[in-house]
C-alpha cells in the first residue's frame, strides 16, 4: 500500500501539544506519512514555554535531505523556525528539491508569551520564505506584525492579506480566531484576487493550546492527499474545530486540542 507523505519543519514540543508532536498526530488521523525536521527542541507544558533550544541550520538541512533523497513528500509544512540562519537554510533546501506545496504557519510568540521566532528572523521569513509559500496561515497577531498594520476592522484584514501576497505568498488564509466575535471565529482567505470568508464557530475553552499548529498540519496533510485548497480548508478548519472542541484538561494550565474523541 502506499500513503501521501507529509513533512512537518518546526520545532518539538515536550508537552505533546504543539509543534511537530501536534503536526505527526494529525497527519496520522488525516491519512497521511508523517515526517519532521526537528528546528528546535522546546521544554514545554501546559503552563508555557520554560526553556527553547534551537538545533543548527546544517541539523535541520540533513534532515530534510535524508527525507527529500529517499522517502519525498506531497506536501510540507514549517512551523517554529526560530532564527534567520534555519530560514535561510530551509529556503534554499526547498528551492533545492523544487517543492511547491509549501504551507508556511509564521509561528512567531507562544500563547504565553515566549518567543519562537526572533526578531532578527522577520526579514528573512518575509524575503526567503514567503516567495515560496503556496499557503500562508497567521493569526491576526502574526498578520501585524509581517505587515506593520493593525488589525481592527474587517478591511484592515483585506489589506494586511493583500500585503502578504505582495511579498509572494501564494495564498493567505488569516485566521480569525483571534478577533473580537464572540460567535463565531471566521478565517478570511485571500488568492491573491478574491476574497473568501471561511465561517466556523466559536468554542469557550482554555484548552486551545496548538490550534495554530494543528490547524496547517491539517491543511498539509490535505494538500499532501492530492485536495484542492478549497476541499483542504475546509478539512482543516472542520479538524480544527473538532480539535478545539475535543481540548483536554491535563496539566495546570492550558491544555491541547484533542481530535481523537
Ligand atoms: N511550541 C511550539 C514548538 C510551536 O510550534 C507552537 C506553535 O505555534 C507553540 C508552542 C505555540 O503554542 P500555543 O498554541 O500555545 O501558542
Amino acid at each position: 500500500m502506499s500513503l501521501p507523505r507529509a513533512l512537518t519543519i518546526a520545532g518539538s514540543d515536550s508537552g505533546g501539544g504543539a509543534g511537530i508532536q501536534a503536526d505527526l498526530k494529525t497527519f496520522q488521523e488525516l491519512g497521511v506519512y508523517g515526517m519532521s525536521a526537528i528546528t528546535a527542541l522546546t521544554a514545554q507544558n501546559t503552563t508555557g514555554v520554560q526553556a527553547v533550544y534551537p538545533t543548527t541550520p546544517d541539523a535541520v538541512v540533513t534532515q530534510i535531505r535524508s527525507i527529500g533523497s529517499d522517502i519525498g513528500l506531497d506536501a510540507l509544512k514549517t512551523g517554529m523556525l526560530f532564527g534567520s540562519d534555519i530560514i535561510q537554510a530551509v529556503a534554499a533546501v526547498i528551492r533545492e528539491y523544487g517543492w511547491t506545496k509549501v504551507v508556511v504557519d509564521p509561528v512567531m510568540i507562544a500563547k504565553g508569551g515566549s518567543v519562537l521566532l526572533q526578531e532578527s528572523a522577520i526579514h528573512a521569513l518575509i524575503t526567503e520564505l514567503l516567495p515560496l509559500t503556496e499557503v500562508l496561515t497567521p493569526n491576526i497577531p502574526e498578520a501585524e506584525h509581517l505587515t506593520g498594520l493593525s488589525i481592527k476592522r474587517a478591511t484592515d484584514k483585506r489589506e494586511a492579506a493583500r500585503k502578504l501576497a505582495a511579498f509572494g505568498a501564494r495564498h493567505v488564509i488569516i485566521k480569525g480566531g483571534h478577533d473580537d466575535d464572540e460567535q463565531k471565529a471566521t478565517d478570511l482567505w485571500y488568492d491573491g484576487r478574491d476574497f473568501y470568508e471561511l465561517e466556523g464557530k466559536r468554542i469557550d475553552t482554555v484548552h486551545t493550546h496548538g490550534t495554530g499548529c494543528t490547524f496547517s498540519a491539517a491543511l498539509t496533510a490535505g494538500l499532501a492527499s492530492g485536495l484542492e485548497l478549497k476541499a483542504a480548508l475546509e478539512q482543516a478548519k472542520a479538524f480544527i474545530q473538532a480539535a478545539i472542541e475535543g481540548g483536554i484538561a491535563i496539566g495546570h494550565g492550558r491544555g491541547p486540542t484533542n481530535h481523537w474523541a
